[in-house]
Formats: C-alpha cells, sequence, structure tokens
C-alpha cells in the first residue's frame, strides 16, 4: 500500500456531487482513509477560470464531462482537460456537451489544440465537430491536432473520422473559410496503433502512452500522461483489464469508468436485466469492479466517471465501489477541478461566470494568414432578394 497520510475531506454538495479530497503531506506517514480535519486545505474550494497561475511543477485536471451515451440535460459527455505548470494542454476524449464546458472556462482554442480520443462513441467524440468549428470561430488560428488509434477496418480509424467529419461539415467549413485563419479550419490526425502500448507523443517533457482498451469491439484504447514525475490515467471506456492494471499502477490520477450496478440500470433504464448485465459487466465496469481495480493500482487518487451522478444512482455506485476499495475516492462530475502537486492532491468545483463574455482572441489570430473572405457564394436570385 502505498504510503499516504495528510487529510481527508468529505463533501456531499448540492447536485449529488460526492466528492473525497486526499492531501498528503511529505512525511509519508501512513493514516487510514477516514474522515479527518477538513480544513486544512490549500486551495478555496471554487475555482474561477483565469485566476490562478499553477506552478511549475503542478497539474489541473478538469473534468468537462462525465456522463453516459444517454445523454442528461445537466451533465456533458466524457472529456477531462489536463493542463500543466509548463503552459501545455491536453484534452482526453470530447463528447457530446464538452464543448459548454470548455467554454465555461473562457480558454484561447489555440491552446487546447491536442485532443486524446479513446474511441468513437459519441459519448466521446461527439462534439468535437463543434471543438474545430466552434473554436476556430472564437480563437484558434492553428490546426486543431487529433490522436486516436487505428482499426482492423481502415474506415474506423481516427484518420477515417476526421476527413469524413471535415466532410460532412464542409458546407460550413466552407462558409467560413478565408475569413477565418486559414490554419485554423484544419484537423491533423496522428493515427497509432490500437494494438501496442506505445509512447505517441513526446513533446516539451510530456510523454502520452497510448494502450489497449477492452470494449464491446476493437479499437479502444487508454492513455497514461507523464510529466514531471506527476501522471494521468484515462480509460475512456473499458472492462477491467491487464492493461489499466499495469500502465494506472501508482499513478497519482487515476480515472476509470463505473456504471450504476447492472440491476440499478434495468431500474433505471427499463432495459432487460440480461441486457443491463451485459452493459455494466461486458462492456463497461460495475461499482465494484472498479473498486477491486483500484485496490490493486493505489493511484493517489482515484476518479470514478461515466455515470449519471444524480442522487439515485450515486448512493448506489459508491455503496459498491466502497465494497471493494478504501483508498481515495472522487466520484466525478462535470466541473470537478482537481489541483496536483508532488506533495498534495486536492478536489474543487470550477465557478463557471455564465455571463462572461468568450476570451479575445490573441494578436497571433488577428495576425494568421487568410485567403480572403469568400465570394461566390450566393446566387445572383438569392442576392437580388436582399433589402437594405
Ligand atoms: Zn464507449
Ligand atoms: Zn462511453
Amino acid at each position: 500500500m502505498r504510503q499516504r497520510s495528510g487529510t481527508i475531506l468529505i463533501t456531499l454538495a448540492i447536485g449529488a456531487i460526492f466528492v473525497v479530497a486526499f492531501g498528503m503531506d511529505n512525511l509519508g506517514n501512513a493514516q487510514s482513509p477516514a474522515l479527518q480535519d477538513t480544513t486544512a486545505k490549500k486551495y478555496s474550494r471554487s475555482f474561477f477560470p483565469n485566476t490562478e497561475q499553477l506552478a511549475a511543477n503542478e497539474m489541473r485536471i478538469t473534468a468537462l464531462g462525465t456522463g453516459m451515451p444517454t445523454v442528461a440535460y445537466d451533465q456533458a459527455s466524457a472529456s477531462f482537460l489536463v493542463e500543466l505548470g509548463n503552459g501545455d494542454k491536453f484534452l482526453f476524449d470530447f463528447g457530446n456537451g464538452a464543448m459548454n464546458s470548455l467554454a465555461a472556462l473562457q480558454v484561447d482554442y489555440s491552446e487546447t489544440d491536442k485532443v486524446f480520443i479513446g474511441h468513437l462513441h459519441t459519448d466521446h467524440v461527439g462534439d468535437l465537430s463543434i471543438l474545430l468549428i466552434g473554436g476556430w470561430f472564437g480563437s484558434r488560428h492553428t490546426p486543431l491536432h487529433v490522436y486516436g488509434p487505428s482499426a482492423l477496418l481502415p474506415e474506423h480509424g481516427i484518420k477515417a473520422h476526421t476527413e469524413h467529419l471535415m466532410k460532412a461539415w464542409d458546407w460550413d467549413i466552407s462558409s467560413r473559410a478565408g475569413g477565418l485563419p486559414d490554419a485554423g479550419g484544419r484537423i491533423v490526425p496522428h493515427e497509432h496503433d490500437y494494438s501496442k502500448t506505445a509512447v505517441i507523443y513526446d513533446e516539451n517533457g510530456v510523454q502520452v502512452t497510448s494502450f489497449p482498451a477492452v470494449h464491446i469491439r476493437y479499437r479502444p484504447v487508454s492513455y497514461r500522461l507523464n510529466w514531471k514525475g506527476l501522471s494521468f490515467v484515462f480509460s475512456s471506456d473499458t472492462v477491467p483489464n491487464k492493461w489499466y492494471l499495469k500502465e494506472a499502477k501508482n499513478a497519482d490520477v487515476a480515472v476509470h469508468g463505473t456504471w450504476p450496478t447492472a440491476k440499478a440500470w434495468a431500474k433505471i433504464s427499463g432495459q432487460s436485466e440480461e441486457l443491463a448485465n451485459f452493459v455494466v459487466n461486458n462492456v463497461h465496469t460495475s461499482p465494484q469492479a472498479f473498486g477491486k481495480i483500484m485496490s490493486q493500482v493505489e493511484p493517489r487518487l482515484a476518479v470514478a466517471y461515466h455515470y449519471w451522478n444524480h442522487r439515485d444512482i450515486e448512493f448506489d455506485v459508491h455503496a459498491g465501489i466502497l465494497e471493494t476499495y478504501d483508498g481515495p475516492l472522487a466520484l466525478a462530475a462535470d466541473m470537478m477541478v482537481i489541483n496536483v502537486t508532488p506533495d498534495h492532491i486536492e478536489v474543487r468545483e470550477l465557478s463557471p461566470d455564465s455571463t462572461a463574455w468568450p476570451r479575445l482572441p490573441s494578436e497571433g489570430y488577428g495576425a494568421a494568414p487568410r485567403s480572403g473572405i469568400p465570394k461566390g457564394l450566393l446566387s445572383d436570385w438569392l442576392a437580388e432578394g436582399v433589402r437594405r
């Protein structure tokens, strides 16, 4: 068992956010993970976007989406943003609804131009076109780099997916091209072998490793990011597997999917118990299985996501995890923020300004090459109909 000590904070928040924040001091003294002093926090509870400078050795993780393929009004689907003290930012999955969450951070989209996709279910990639075009319209003047796995069939690889996405949105893209920076309207795909464990990104002291995931059919992968001795591991979707156990071992923050129990899922979804059992245990991970994984992985903080965090589900998920795991745990909700340094981890919440304007584009956006505002897009008879 990894040595742990410090502060455990358990907060039951409105909106059914049940979060355990964990701090560790430099002494390395192990203490049992029980409810302790809740005052020894290093950060304010709320994180306000663009108000805090990360330390040189600090990582900040923001849950942009934590939900499921069944769309929910108040919860986006899978996406996590990882920001590093060196200024680098990385997106892991970008499911439907994630763009609204990212917008709440008032980012310069030129800085969020790297996305690592685990697989091509809509709840993991559904907002990619919105990131491409909305981000371009907002402030990105550079191409969007999309990293993802190959597949047995070439048309199921990330390269084919992004090429088809560009074609599907050609009417939109060509209507804006020329007026907006030329490069910002492009995707650069980076396709890697889905069946291998390999470093697929290695720049500026940051390594991202892809490794196989087991999820309904061939192709999905999970990722591990390493930087300055800190690590973030993201399962995307998978059933418990040997690759995750190896790659996530002793990670600082290990994110893994879980679903409600099969019994609860059958009740909520109206699916038969047979189908619910298949979905929960053969395609995803039950709360009990999630706990078993984390008991072996022993991360500094385990993060469970990929279920509706409504109160009637979350207690069941939490109770199931506790059957097999008693270490540091955060049950993810959208806009959960995790600050990570070598000697401290703290879970907070993002406090967005819903009335804020988007962040103004950089000087680089204004100066980026443009081929000119498009002409000739309107037929003469349509143009003749204009009355000003
Ligand atoms: Zn999936
Ligand atoms: Zn999913």
